[in-house]
């Protein structure tokens, strides 16, 4: 390990784990991957978590199995607090590290634009964590429902993008095909399901066929979406629009937005207005030549896309890709290679047999079953272990034919045998 250079790795997500198993067991370099979290978390499944068809665990993996016969990663579960890009050190709350080279693949956070009354009010889906809160909420929900004798609540999904679509396309088909059996005293009839999007159009960054197919699919299943609809403000029962209109709910989903997760110390100049980094095309941040970000965090401009890449997984294991590269290069003492974003195609799944796919080469724009087969395929693809990958197949199958969510089950955290249980962890330290 002497001569190694030290690789310290933010982010365990798409870009960071890409990079970490790229480099596995690599001669040059001995790498520190540092996480919250001690999984990795595969987040365009977290809305099926969270309506309760796949278990959290399914869509998650241990970062120490994936690395347990590695000769050159070691695994940290801390949260990095601040990076000193000029002393090349980085902290957390129990150690400090000093790196040769820093990967910074911290991903994005919900962005709230400032309202804290949304930020306050609202749920939000960015960590298995948050997926299971909203399960358990509106589970508890429905069980108050039935026992105090409690008006059925309306649910509002603010966000027209990917996230907001395939949630509330998976509530529309649990109303219509689970609850209603579970909770026969309940009339779901009441329950309003609400998709609110600020734009003129769902999935923005789809084609309008695409767009209009995923909005008549929604409406079929029940949903009411309404378009150019911005949400002023939010008390926690009613919602404000910017139409001077008002909708009661006591359950808003937040998917409206993203902006990049930064640990402070970094010189300001280098963060974008959407809190990401600003790179050059090796996704080195600018003026630095050991410190790199990729993935949702990194903003490359480029002249084909001025208003840099979209944040998405397969951008972020493509960038990853590169930077993993790069590294065996600059290890060879070779040139390194720039990365530039090709758009191969978009898709959302909205239901059963219901999904959308826009391709680039060729361009076309197909929909329903086909389409909703290659989103199934894609994910599962995507997802990590052979194991998690049979389970999901099995969970879909199951569903597929069975039209139940085989999940629904309430979990309350012990919160005063978690604390006295911390607390004595601290103290034994
Ligand atoms: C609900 C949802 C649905 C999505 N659906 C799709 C989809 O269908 N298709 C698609 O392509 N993309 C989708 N995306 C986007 C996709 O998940 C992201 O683009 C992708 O995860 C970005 O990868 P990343 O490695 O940059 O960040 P992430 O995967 O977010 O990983 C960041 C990692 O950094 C860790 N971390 C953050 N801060 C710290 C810290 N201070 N210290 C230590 N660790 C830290 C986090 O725990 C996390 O593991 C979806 C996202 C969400 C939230």
């Amino acid at each position: 390990m002497k001569n190694k250079k030290h690789l310290v790795i933010i982010g365990a997500g798409f870009a960071g784990l890409k990079i970490a198993r790229m480099l596995n067991n690599h001669p040059a370099y001995k790498i520190t991957l540092i996480d919250k979290n001690n999984y990795h978390q595969f987040q365009p499944l977290l809305y099926q978590v969270a309506m309760a068809n796949l278990d959290a665990s399914n869509i998650s993996f241990p970062l120490r199995i994936i690395f347990e016969k590695s000769r050159n990663v070691s695994i940290r579960v801390a949260s990095v607090t601040n990076i000193d890009m000029e002393k090349n050190k980085i902290e957390t709350a129990n150690e400090n590290f000093v790196y040769d080279y820093l990967v910074i693949a911290t991903g994005a956070i919900t962005n709230y634009f400032g309202n804290k009354s949304i930020e306050e009010n609202t749920h939000s889906m960015k960590s298995t964590w948050e997926a299971l809160q909203i399960r358990n909420t509106l589970l508890q929900h429905f069980e108050n429902a039935v026992s105090k004798k409690e008006n059925i609540l309306s649910v509002v999904i603010v966000g027209g993008g990917p996230t907001g679509v395939e949630l509330s396309g998976a509530l529309a088909e649990m109303k219509k095909d689970s609850l209603p059996f579970e909770y026969p005293e309940l009339d779901f009839s009441k329950m309003k399901i609400y998709l609110l999007e600020g734009t003129s159009k769902l999935l923005s960054n789809m084609s309008s066929i695409s767009s209009k197919k995923a909005k008549e699919y929604l409406t079929k299943l029940g949903v009411i979406v309404k378009t150019d609809t911005i949400v002023k403000s939010y008390d926690g029962l009613k919602l404000e629009l910017n139409n001077a209109t008002q909708i009661e709910s006591s359950f808003v989903i937040w998917a409206a937005g993203v902006k990049g997760n930064l640990a402070s110390g970094i010189d300001p100049q280098l963060i974008t207005k959407s809190s990401q980094l600003k790179t050059d095309i090796y996704n080195r941040v600018i003026s630095s030549n050991n410190v790199f970000a990729v993935g949702d965090v990194a903003f490359i401009q480029t002249e084909i896309h001025p208003r840099g890449f979209p944040q998405l997984a397969s951008v972020a294991i493509d960038q990853a890709k590169n930077v993993a590269n790069n590294f065996v290069l600059m290890a060879q003492e070779k040139t390194i290679q720039p990365y530039e974003y090709k758009n191969k195609g978009n898709l959302a799944t909205i239901g059963r047999n219901k999904a959308v796919v826009d391709l680039k080469n060729p361009k076309i724009s197909f929909q329903g079953f086909f389409a909703w087969l290659i989103w199934m395929t894609l994910h599962l693809f995507l997802l990590m272990g052979f194991k998690n990958r049979v389970i999901v197949f099995i969970n879909w199958i199951y569903k597929y034919f069975t039209h139940r969510q085989s999940l629904a089950l309430l979990f309350e955290p012990l919160t005063h045998k978690i604390t006295k249980t911390t607390s004595a962890l601290n103290s034994s330290q």
